[in-house]
C-alpha cells in the first residue's frame, strides 16, 4: 500500500513538473491600455484596457521591424539618475538604457524621458473617424526628450516662424539648453544607436523630442 502511494505521488510529482513547463507558453497573456484619435471630434476617445493571448495578437499590435508589440509584457522599465523611470521594449532597452545613462554622466541635459505610451495616432481611419494604427510610442520603439523645451509642430517643412506648435513646448536651440539640436551630444549619441531624430524628419512635421527607428 504504501509503494503504491509512493509511486502514485512520484507519478503527480512528474505531472506538475511538466504542466509548469507547458504553462508559461499557453499563458502568455498580453495587457495594454489604449484609446484612439478621433478625426472629426478632434480629440482622443474609445480609452480601454485589452488583455488577450499572444497568439490572438494582429499585425496591426506588432511592429514588423522589431517584433516590438503593444503588449507591457515586452516592455522594460528603465531607471535612470534624477529621471522618471520609462518604460522601452526589451530588445532596444540595453543600448537606450546605457546611451542615456552615459549622457548623464556627461552632465547632459536629459530631464524628462518618455518612451513606451500606447495610442492609436496614425493609419487607416474607421467608419466612426478613428484612427486604427499605433504610433511607434505603442510598441516602445520611441523615445521622448525633454518634450516641454523640444516641440511637436506642424506647416513646418523648414523651421521658422509659420510653424505652429502642436504638443510640448517651444523649441529655442541656442537659447534654451533643454532645447535639442543638430550637433549636441544628446541626438548624435542617440543617432548612433540607430535611432533617427525627429527634428530632421521630411515633410510638415517637425517633432525635435522625438527619437525612433523611422524617425516618426
Ligand atoms: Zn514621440
Amino acid at each position: 500500500m504504501a509503494t503504491y502511494f509512493k509511486k502514485y505521488i512520484l507519478v503527480l510529482i512528474g505531472l506538475l513538473g511538466l504542466l509548469s513547463m507547458v504553462t508559461p507558453a499557453l499563458a502568455q497573456t498580453c495587457h495594454y491600455s489604449t484609446w484612439s484619435w478621433n478625426v472629426n471630434l478632434k480629440k482622443a476617445v474609445l480609452y480601454r484596457a485589452v488583455r488577450k493571448d499572444y497568439q490572438d495578437l494582429n499585425e496591426l499590435e506588432i511592429d514588423k521591424q522589431t517584433g516590438c508589440s503593444v503588449c507591457r509584457e515586452d516592455q522594460v522599465e528603465i531607471k535612470l539618475p534624477n529621471l522618471k523611470p520609462f518604460s522601452i521594449c526589451r530588445q532596444l532597452a540595453p543600448s537606450v538604457r546605457s546611451t542615456l545613462l552615459e549622457l548623464i554622466k556627461q552632465n547632459q541635459a536629459v530631464t524628462e524621458v518618455i518612451g513606451y505610451r500606447v495610442g492609436q495616432t496614425r493609419g487607416k481611419v474607421d467608419e466612426h473617424g478613428n484612427r486604427t494604427g499605433f504610433s511607434n510610442h505603442s510598441f516602445g520603439i520611441a523615445l521622448d526628450i525633454n518634450p516641454q523645451h523640444n516641440g511637436l509642430y506642424t506647416e513646418c517643412f523648414s523651421f521658422g516662424a509659420q510653424c505652429r506648435l502642436l504638443r510640448g513646448g517651444h523649441w529655442r536651440p541656442g537659447k534654451d539648453p533643454l532645447s535639442l539640436t543638430l550637433n549636441g551630444q544628446i541626438v548624435r549619441q542617440l543617432k548612433r544607436i540607430g535611432l533617427k531624430w525627429g527634428g530632421e524628419i521630411k515633410g510638415r512635421q517637425k517633432d525635435f523630442m522625438h527619437f525612433s527607428i523611422t524617425g516618426y
